[in-house]
């Protein structure tokens, strides 16, 4: 089977952004054995010949409410993790870390799997590593500066996540 990387994080990081730009497969899958399992697409992506498959959470459903982001986000991650060989966690690089990072960093240390974090939205290459240090402290890590809308640190990314496949 091909192997799993799993893109988590909480709402409006830009996952899905990050997801569209490196797979392949634009159109989700969405696998609804589980009433839980609604909310994760899944697509197909390669780089270098490497072939893997992308999970991004949190598309399906649009969940906004503080109250229920908490328990939502949390499942959501968990299974993700659970099923990936490699997590990509995705933290919002204009804004610092937030009550939600750190719920979705507990989640993603549990696991025994290669983490990468990506501090996304850093557009501007020549401010992308200001104040990166903040985001050391959700313990997954070195950060990572990239932006998903210009593309840049992607292919970096992708060298190190198939390196770890
Ligand atoms: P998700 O909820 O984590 O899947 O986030 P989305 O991919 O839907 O993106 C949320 C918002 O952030 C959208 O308005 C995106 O256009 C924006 N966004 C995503 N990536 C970037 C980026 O690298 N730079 C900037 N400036 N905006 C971004
Ligand atoms: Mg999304």
């Amino acid at each position: 089977p091909k192997p799993v990387v799993a893109v988590v994080g909480r709402p409006n990081v830009g996952k899905s952004t990050l997801v569209n730009r490196i797979a392949v497969t634009r159109e989700a899958i969405v696998h609804e054995s589980r009433g839980v399992t609604r909310d994760r697409s899944y697509h197909d992506a390669d780089w270098n010949g490497r072939d893997f498959a992308l999970i991004d959470t949190g598309g399906i459903e649009s969940v906004k409410s503080t109250d229920i982001f908490a328990p939502h986000i949390r499942e959501q991650a968990l299974i993700a993790c659970e099923e990936a060989d490699v997590i990509v966690f995705v933290v919002d690089g204009s804004t610092g870390v937030t009550d939600e990072d750190e719920e979705v960093a507990r989640i993603v240390r549990r696991q025994d799997k290669p983490v990468f974090l990506v501090v996304n939205k850093r557009d501007d290459p020549s401010t992308e590593t200001d104040g990166l240090w903040d985001f050391y402290a959700l313990g997954v890590g070195e950060p990572r500066p990239l932006s998903a809308t210009h593309g840049h640190g992607t292919g970096d990314l992708l060298d190190e996540i198939v390196a770890a496949l």
